[in-house]
């Protein structure tokens, strides 16, 4: 399927794990992409251009700390520039920094919900004006069932979590008018690098928690991503998709 030909989108954390997964489907399904990450600059555009190669679209690469508001507007505005404007954004970068709340810093509450949600105000705030003007666009944004159920010794990130979706209703509300549509994915355990740096005690616990018995792959979430972005998700928005195996049912 090709239903995304014409179309540019921007994934953020797209160097490795989900996010490149999701560049890639997009890509495989028509998409121009620009990747957006904190890796070192040959990693991303290798990235890149694997994606380039194994798809036949034009991708880009912009070696840009989503946490960082002035650096999101410069780094959107010289994607809008280059490719002519921005049709999927797709906000997926994310970390943790787990312990309980009693142990929790303070420096590792602010990084946490900055990089998992200010970073989304800071793109979508970047592209606001692009998709009012087109009338049109997608905005899926990654948040993970942790923010629908809570977690132990994650207090930080299922707060991020959680305004995610608060955050993409709300958005969701504000652009419904513009023909713009804002979706969150709500992953379960999913095999990255993420969970591989995991308690490998605490994995398999989490694990005999899924009603389908394994862990999902990154495949999984961009499968649901590039239905999001395309139009057969027309009349989908404010939406959170959970692609779990169940847990949080
Ligand atoms: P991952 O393997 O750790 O990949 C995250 C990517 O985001 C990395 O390429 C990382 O870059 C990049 N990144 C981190 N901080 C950044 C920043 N400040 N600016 C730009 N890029 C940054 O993680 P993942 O497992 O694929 O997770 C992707 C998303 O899914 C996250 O939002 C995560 O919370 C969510 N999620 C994952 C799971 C799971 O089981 N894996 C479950 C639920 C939700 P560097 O390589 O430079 O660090």
């Amino acid at each position: 399927m090709a239903d995304l030909q014409g179309k540019v989108a921007l994934v953020t954390g797209a160097a490795r794990g989900i996010g490149n997964a999701i560049a890639a489907k997009l890509a495989e399904n028509g998409a121009d992409v620009v990747l957006f990450d904190l890796c070192p600059e040959e990693a991303g555009i290798a990235a890149a251009e694997q994606i380039a190669a194994d798809y036949g679209v034009k991708t880009g690469f912009r070696r840009c700390d989503v946490s960082d508001y002035e650096a999101v507007q410069a780094a959107v505005k010289d994607v809008i520039k280059t490719y002519g404007g921005v049709d999927i954004l797709v906000n997926n970068a994310g970390i943790t920094r787990d312990k309980v709340l009693l142990a929790m810093s303070e420096q590792d509450w602010d990084l946490v919900l900055d990089i998992n949600l200010k970073s989304m105000f800071n793109t979508i705030k970047a592209c606001y004006r692009n998709f009012m003007k087109k009338k049109a666009g997608k905005i899926i944004n990654i948040s993970s069932v942790s923010g629908l159920m809570g977690n132990a010794a994650q207090a930080n990130y299922t707060a991020a979590k959680g305004g995610v979706i608060a955050l993409t209703k709300t958005v969701a509300r504000e652009l419904a008018s513009r023909g713009v549509n804002c979706n969150a994915v709500a992953p379960g355990a999913i095999e990255t690098p993420m969970t591989a740096s995991m308690d490998q005690d605490a994995l398999k616990a989490l694990l005999s928690t899924v009603p389908m018995g394994r862990m999902g792959k990154p495949e999984d979430i961009a499968e649901c991503v590039a239905f999001l972005a395309s139009d057969r998700a027309k009349y989908i928005t404010g939406e959170v998709i959970r692609v779990d195996g169940g847990i949080a049912m």
